[in-house]
């Protein structure tokens, strides 16, 4: 599938995309390509208390805190949700995301299972997708061909893949990344099925509604 959506009418209602799954399933390779190819989603930055990657940069990839700010964030409220993963605190600061749908834009989250389930609790018009691997041994070979883990974090992953997927019941939408192709056209189709409800259109349909006689 090739998007072409030069002409696309945005929605005048954003939605709040929520995106899961195992580390290393390619939910930051499909979420990447979804938002070049879908306009007007923002990529929710994230506040952690984990240590930059080599290439990661501070306010693109994540908000990189300490353990004091983060407790700060917590304290104040700041944080739409928030989770222990793998030993650090991950959080979605909430002013970026109240901001893009009260302007009716879109946001997109990616985030642990944990943090979902406060997300699908305190916004329920949350649309929520889950990223499968195509099984538990490609899962491990992709964590291992991502070279940026130590041996005992990618298996404290691992351990940790099998209870996120546990989870997967509880999403919309599921989406299979086994071919790479495949899943980048399954996941951007459902974003741009979820901006085509009607209810985000609504000014369109009322400047189509024929006056009273
Ligand atoms: P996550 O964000 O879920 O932790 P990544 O997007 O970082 O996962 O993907 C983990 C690794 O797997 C990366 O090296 C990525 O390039 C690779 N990858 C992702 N999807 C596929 C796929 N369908 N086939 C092969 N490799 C993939
Ligand atoms: P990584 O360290 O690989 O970037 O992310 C590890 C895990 O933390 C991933 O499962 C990712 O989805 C999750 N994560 C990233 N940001 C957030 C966040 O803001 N909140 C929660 N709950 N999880 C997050």
């Amino acid at each position: 599938m090739s998007l072409t959506l030069r002409t696309w009418r945005r929605p005048d209602q954003g939605a709040l995309f929520v995106v899961t799954g195992a580390s290393g399933t390619g939910k930051t390779t499909l979420v990447r390509a979804a938002l070049a190819a879908v306009p007007g989603i923002a990529w929710s930055v994230s506040a952690t208390t984990r240590a930059p990657r080599v290439g990661e940069v501070d306010g693109v990839d994540y908000h990189f805190v300490s353990h004091d700010r983060f407790d700060g964030l917590v304290a104040a409220g700041e944080l739409l949700e928030w989770a222990e993963v793998y030993g650090n605190r991950y959080g979605t600061l909430r002013a970026p995301v109240e901001s893009a749908l009260g302007a009716g834009q879109s946001i997109l989250l990616e985030i642990d299972l944990l943090g979902a389930r406060q997300v699908m609790k305190a916004m329920p018009d949350a649309v929520t997708l889950f990223v499968l691997p195509e099984s538990l041994a490609v899962l491990e070979s992709r964590l291992r061909g991502r070279a940026t883990d130590s041996e005992e974090v990618i298996q404290r992953r691992l351990r940790e893949a099998t209870q996120q997927i546990d989870g997967c019941g509880e999403f919309q939408y599921l989406v299979v990344n086994d071919d790479l192709d495949t899943a980048h056209d399954c996941f951007q189709a459902v974003l741009v099925a979820e901006l085509q409800r009607r209810a985000r259109r609504e000014t369109l349909v009322t400047a189509m509604k024929r006056p009273a006689r």
